[in-house]
């Protein structure tokens, strides 16, 4: 009952990369020496976890610079390097964005995430979630120069790809395979059209627990203004029914920052719901009095055995500081409502 989980990523040391530049920040140690620092960020972040007593971790992404490049780069045909420009997200947040370039037949020639895995099952004995990009935020986030096809054929094809990954991670001990979709809050009509089949031939066969995190983007300032701005917060009343329909296990919801009522999570009834819990766009850490309350709002459309207290998003642009404060936060806070539903049966 409220088993906490993060939604992924947590901020960089600043010895790995330089946190001023957040998101896509360049890795700080040489190459020769950056797979150690890796390995040490990953211990670290499994440790602040650990202390904090986060129930599913994550190795905290520490191994990506961009959530989308960390898959893209197992792949031929693609370029992290050399960018092009286009405008993604439906030009919600900013007109263009730099993304990386299909250039040539895209291919998986070996596991992408396994060793990463690995790694952090050797020093955790939690379960561990790992997040892949999804098939549509894929799509929405690369330049497509080789195939020249329509949307819906390259999710397709990348859905192949990440089935392929998610069956072989979950092999190899993956407990969650969370793909990452925030294009499900934005293009409701291709959700519809497409976005569904494609999450659906993603997780296909996948035999350990599978998760869509669907968010209102990263707590930094441009979509946090945006944020501020927008009233439209139906969203998941669209894209809930429709999951509900998959045989995806979980859902994970973007409600401390947003303006979504939490009655609409009814709409997910038959799946588990990890429940943003913690703002991830302020370094100001939640009391445990706050998270509890957020927590207490989605119970009675939640039942307690599917209601997992989560983050809204990554921690990847806070402070390191706030980040392990925050998941404390969230930890006692989770504590607190499970005494009070202990105490009620
Ligand atoms: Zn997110």
């Amino acid at each position: 009952m409220l088993t906490t989980t993060l939604a992924g990523s947590l901020p960089k040391p600043s010895w790995l990369a330089d946190p001023r530049l957040q998101l896509f920040a360049p890795w700080g140690p040489p190459a020769d020496r950056l797979r150690e620092a890796q390995d040490d960020a990953v211990r670290l972040c499994l440790l602040d976890q650990e202390e904090a007593g986060i129930d599913i971790v994550s190795d905290g992404e520490q191994r990506r610079r961009h959530y989308i490049w960390g898959f893209l780069d197992g792949l031929t045909g693609t370029d992290t390097q050399r960018l092009g420009k286009k405008r993604t997200r439906g030009g919600r947040y900013v007109a263009e964005q730099e993304v990386a370039r299909i250039v040539g037949e895209v291919t998986r020639p070996a596991p992408v995430m396994g060793p990463a895995l690995a790694f952090a099952k050797a020093h955790t004995r939690r379960p561990i979630k790992v997040a892949l990009p999804g098939p549509m935020t894929m799509v929405d986030t690369t330049l497509d120069e080789h195939y020249g096809q329509d949307e819906e054929s390259l999710a397709m094809r990348f859905a192949a790809l990440l089935n392929a990954e998610a069956r072989d991670l979950a092999a190899a001990g993956a407990a969650v395979i969370q793909f990452d979709e925030p294009c499900f809050n934005i293009y409701l009509d291709k959700v519809k059209a497409w976005g569904i089949r494609a999450l659906e031939a993603a997780i296909e066969g996948v035999s350990c627990t599978t998760a869509i995190h669907i968010c209102y983007s990263y707590g930094i300032p441009r979509v946090l203004a945006w944020k501020k701005a927008n009233t439209e917060w139906g969203q998941y009343a669209v894209t809930l029914p429709l999951l509900r329909e998959t045989r995806i296990a979980q859902i994970s919801v973007e409600c401390a920052a947003s303006g979504v009522d939490v009655a609409l999570l009814a709409e997910a009834r038959g799946k588990d719901i990890l429940l943003g819990v913690i703002d991830v766009g302020t370094e100001e850490v939640e009391s445990p009095a706050l998270v509890a309350e957020r927590i207490r709002k989605a119970l009675p459309h939640v039942e307690p055995g599917r209601l997992f207290p989560c983050t809204d998003c990554g921690l990847v642009p806070r402070s390191r500081q706030a980040a392990r404060a925050k998941l404390r936060a969230l930890v006692e806070g989770a504590q607190m409502v499970r005494r009070e539903l202990g105490a009620r049966t």
